[in-house]
């Protein structure tokens, strides 16, 4: 009885987060094309029509872009909250709306609630979910965060969380002052620093993985965000802590009461 959570693929130009049971298959943000989609998911033996259904964080497009089409070309059914239902103007018979803090099931295995986060021009949620008596935070796109997240992520078995940028890499870097101010701000990414700071708050010993996403390509790098991050966890954490790229899915995590050890497998064939 395990969940296992696969990245196709994070990122400024598209997000996906596979959540797979024995009973459903589910989708956590769409950002990419139908085509995108339906490429990643066959590195997994999977095909776009095998998915349940789809929660979108926020209507942003590289995490709901490709919701619709989900819609219109497989008939499968998005959660969203109402403003973000909005925004990407979802076809209503096929739109399930949510509410904050509301626990949505999913099937006799999986239950997924959505917990704000702060993030500009947007009604953003991060999805905390359980299976097996274990639970998975998803949480991206967010300058800063609260109390509140703090509190249903402490002590999640698995943490996927983005690590936007290197602080002195932003600020030296190509983007015009408005774009740094705008990313760095409350409602903005968080810094690898900020990073670090949120899991030294939440990791326990029940933590065994940590996925960093959505690192920029243009102010981050791979070996700065594990350093970094390390650095602030290392005293409460030492399970398995991966970095998912823009080009996935190329490894899987798993929650459940099946599940003793920490390993991440490799997952894709090509
Ligand atoms: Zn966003
Ligand atoms: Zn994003």
């Amino acid at each position: 009885m395990t969940m296992t959570i696969t990245h196709l693929g994070t990122g400024s130009r598209g997000n996906s987060t596979l959540l797979e049971t024995p009973h459903a298959k589910v989708l956590v943000d769409q950002g990419f094309s139908g085509a995108q989609l339906a490429k990643r998911l066959a590195r997994l033996d999977l095909k776009p029509e095998d998915i349940d259904c789809v929660f979108i964080s926020h209507h942003h497009g590289d995490h709901g872009g490709g919701a619709k089409v989900l819609q219109t070309r497989w008939n499968i059914q998005v959660l969203a909250n109402e403003r973000t239902a909005l925004e990407l103007d979802l076809l209503p018979e096929l739109t399930t709306y949510f509410e904050a803090l509301d626990l949505v099931r999913v099937g006799d295995d999986l239950a997924i609630l959505p917990v704000p986060v702060p993030h500009a021009g947007s009604d953003n949620v991060a999805f905390v979910a359980s299976h097996g008596g274990e639970r998975a935070a998803i949480i991206t796109d967010l300058g800063s965060w609260t109390d509140e997240l703090v509190n249903h992520v402490r002590g999640c078995e698995h943490i996927s969380i983005e690590a936007n940028y290197d602080h002195n890499r932003l600020m030296y870097g190509p983007y015009p002052y408005s774009l740094k101010d705008r990313i760095s701000g409350r409602g903005g990414h968080l810094s690898n620093e900020q990073t670090g700071q949120f899991l030294a708050e939440v990791c326990t010993e029940k933590t065994r993985s940590i996925t960093l996403t959505h690192l920029s390509e243009k102010n981050n790098l791979p070996h700065l965000a594990e350093s970094t991050v390390l650095y602030f966890i290392d005293e409460v954490f030492s399970g398995d802590l991966r970095i998912s790229a823009q080009d996935g899915p190329d490894f899987s995590h798993y929650i459940g009461r099946a599940h003793n050890g920490a390993e991440a497998q490799k997952t894709a064939t090509n």
